[in-house]
């Protein structure tokens, strides 16, 4: 079964791929995205690689919802899910690119998202990565994914809904500069991006980082932009590691514009969600969070915010 099917209470699209289930065990000592593996080139900086076992695929029947929804609507999932090879070193952590590195795999992400852009069937691009055994990554390689989605995500609608409620110019602009102006939760920054914890952070040591200029996506960066995000991130994820000593599990979200809503109000930024909630002890979300979608803190953004500044690399 390959098809989207309509969470009618929570008004969603849920999606359902059940070849997932069948994920062939890997052999041992073998990855699919080592060089000389016969998956991938021989030789490669990045690389983009198709899922085998995509939840949305170009070949899945066409996005076309009815009109008058009922309690069990359904329709196909096309749209396309990639992965992106960081680097060909199966064991280089992320956090250990070289700025290089980023500034390349930045540079696909971009191309991506142009070649969607061009395509009728895609509404968003999402960015992503899963860092960490933390949360769930069997696969050690330095990788994260791409996919390209035929319907707006539940979250971005929400988040479009309150940049149109908004009396300013762009709420996301208005609260970087909040955040410049208090500077108490600013943890980097750079001519181009500032990262800071958010004043209501969900997750513990949970970070945003924002364009100072007011881009709508990836295609709107210039070079010089895109060197001082590949900038960004390295020292965001490096100090993550430096916070407790190893590398620390994560989720990673670049988020963008819908590509087909050019008068829709959005700002390009990247959150990062550790789970980690001290040295030894993870965050898993518990019913208060997943059923009833609120969330419990229990580390100060401020005092976060000043470890996080105080670690290595520091920028402010
Ligand atoms: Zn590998
Ligand atoms: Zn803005």
């Amino acid at each position: 079964m390959h098809q989207l099917r309509w969470h009618a209470i929570l008004k969603q699209w849920i999606v359902f791929n059940t070849d997932r289930q069948n994920r062939p065990q890997m052999p041992a000592n073998w990855c699919p995205f080592d060089p000389g593996s016969g998956k991938v080139p021989d030789h490669y900086d990045v690389h983009l690689y198709a899922n085998d076992f995509p939840g949305f695929s170009p070949s899945a029947d066409p996005f076309s919802p009815n009109e008058s929804s009922g309690l069990f609507d359904s329709t196909g999932p096309r749209g396309a899910c990639d992965v992106v090879l960081y680097s060909p070193e199966h064991t280089l952590p992320p956090s250990k690119l070289s700025l290089e590195s980023w500034r390349k795999v930045i540079d696909l992400w971009t191309s991506r998202t142009q070649f969607h852009s061009e395509n009728p069937d895609i509404a968003m691009v999402a960015i992503f990565e899963n860092c960490g055994e933390a949360v769930g990554v069997t696969m050690p390689h330095p990788h994260g994914q791409i996919y390209a989605m035929p319907f707006v995500s539940p979250i971005v609608e929400k988040e479009l809904e309150s940049a149109s409620e908004h009396a300013g110019a762009c709420l996301f602009c208005d609260l970087l500069n909040e955040e410049l102006k208090q500077g108490t939760r600013v943890i980097a920054e750079n001519a181009a991006f500032a990262a800071f914890v958010p004043y209501a952070a969900r997750f513990p040591a949970e970070v945003s980082l924002y364009s100072r200029r007011h881009v709508r996506t990836l295609l709107e960066l210039t070079d010089e932009e895109k060197t001082a995000l590949a900038e960004l991130i390295s020292i965001v994820r490096r100090k993550y590691d430096n916070l407790y000593g190893f590398l620390l599990p994560l989720m990673m979200a670049v988020k963008q514009a819908p590509l087909k809503q050019p008068e829709a109000l959005y700002h390009f930024h990247i959150q990062f969600l550790p789970l980690q909630r001290s040295v030894n002890k993870l965050k898993y979300l518990a019913p208060i969070e997943t059923a009833f979608g609120t969330f419990l803190a229990d580390t100060a953004p401020e005092e976060m915010a000043e470890v996080l500044r105080g670690c290595e690399p520091s920028t402010v």
